[in-house]
């Protein structure tokens, strides 16, 4: 086939595919769906070996956010019944994040919700990183709390953070219609800050929240003129008591697509497979580990993904390995002497172009990636979900119930 011969060649050298090359990817039909990954497979070979990332979350401050991004379950007049609560301690925190590098991640992303943080929000957040640095030697912490105010960002970068999170979620063109109280310019605007800052950035996007394949290449490209280090492609979970409760209209095939064509724009990026990985990918999660090289282990900041036992088994059947905290994951040419996390220098040719959102989200449950969990649906079930479409899928999303902000051990 002569576009993924094409778009091969692009991503091995690092070249970006014409926007119809990264359209007809998305147009391809299921016959050819096993060459397209292959495709884009190679190239993430090239980049990222067989090694697989692992990213835990901590949702430091649940619900109660003031913004109305609309796939978020901790928005302004959400009904999802969440966990709510303020900000962890810096100890609860740390003991959060143990659990999951416990499990074998190697990043620890701190999620608050809100549209950003107080000077006094970045005090405590520059606490717990210090508490959480000070515990686990080698971890790279990823902060993600919202739109940042000038000096923020140096401020998390001296307290030790990493990277900083914030997605642009979807096009320029459509980001009013799925957020009122901050605008697509915010957001891009948030990841500049970081980016300037030092901090390896971290932006994506959410998939299936009733877009345009037009609008899901606008946002990858205009990431990639952010040039992030990394970008969490999140599959939306259409969360009941939000206002896309019934956008249930991806398929684990449409995602396998999707995370190919960032895979071809973005080569040389982490590209992560975030919330909704469990909801929509579900038994082809392994062939997307062919695609992404990095996932997140456990839950997510307000639902449940699947056990961390079945992420590490699932990437050792797939024939990958856990990536180590002594290598560093993105290639040499992006590397550069951020702490244990690579970062990018430059590398795009084609930085500059506008980008951007508001807090970063990780897949509709707010400024994190809220997932949720895939439970064993008998075959009868499989069929009535065939044809239920657009119906709530209870059996696919649980809400969050153990962890951070619980009593209950964290899943990792
Ligand atoms: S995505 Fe972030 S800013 Fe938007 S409603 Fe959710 S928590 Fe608030």
């Amino acid at each position: 086939m002569d576009l993924l011969n094409t778009l091969l060649d692009k991503g091995l050298r690092r070249e970006l595919p014409t926007r119809d090359e990264a359209l007809a990817v998305l147009a391809t039909s299921d016959d050819e769906l096993l060459d397209v990954v292959a495709a884009a497979g190679r190239v993430r070979r090239q980049w990222f070996g067989r090694r697989v990332k692992l990213n835990y979350l901590v949702n430091l401050k649940s619900g109660l956010c003031p913004e109305d991004c609309s796939y978020c379950s901790q928005r302004l007049g959400s009904k999802a019944e969440i966990l709510k609560y303020t900000w962890l301690k810096p100890d609860q925190a740390s003991e959060a994040a143990a659990a999951g590098l416990a499990g074998g991640a190697k990043r620890v992303c701190l999620v608050a919700s809100g549209r950003g943080p107080t000077d006094r929000d970045v005090d405590r957040v520059s606490d717990t990183i210090k508490a959480i640095k000070d515990q686990n030697e080698g971890v790279e912490v990823c902060a993600c709390l919202g739109l940042l105010s000038d000096g923020q960002a140096e401020r998390l970068r001296d307290a030790g953070a990493d990277a900083y999170n914030h997605n642009l979620n979807t096009s320029e063109g459509t980001y009013g219609d799925i957020t009122t109280t901050h605008t697509y310019a915010d957001r891009v605007d948030t990841v500049r800050k970081a980016h300037a800052a030092g901090l390896s950035a971290c932006s994506g996007l959410i998939a299936g929240m009733g877009e345009s394949d037009e609008d899901l290449v606008d946002v990858v490209y205009a990431l990639r003129a952010l040039d992030p280090d990394s970008v969490p492609v999140n599959f939306l979970i259409p969360f009941e008591g939000t206002p896309l409760a019934k956008e249930w209209n991806l398929t684990p095939q449409r995602c396998l697509r999707i995370l190919a064509m960032v895979r071809f724009v973005c080569p040389d990026v982490e590209v992560r497979i975030a919330g909704g990985r469990e909801v929509h990918l579900r038994t082809m999660q392994p062939l997307a580990l062919h695609l992404a090289n990095s996932i997140f282990l456990g839950d997510y900041l307000t639902s449940e993904g699947q056990a961390g036992k079945a992420d590490l088994d699932m990437i050792a059947d797939a024939g990958f390995e856990v990536e180590g905290t002594g290598e560093v994951t993105l290639p040499e040419h992006r590397a550069t002497a951020h702490a244990g996390c690579g970062s990018h220098t430059g590398a795009s040719a084609e930085a500059g172009a506008d980008a951007g959102a508001g807090c970063g989200s990780h897949g509709g449950g707010g400024c994190g990636p809220c997932g949720s969990t895939v439970r064993e649906a008998a075959p009868e079930e499989l069929v009535q979900e065939a044809a239920r479409g657009s119906e709530a899928r209870t059996d696919l999303v649980a809400v969050r119930r153990r962890g951070a902000g619980t009593d209950l051990a964290p899943n990792a």
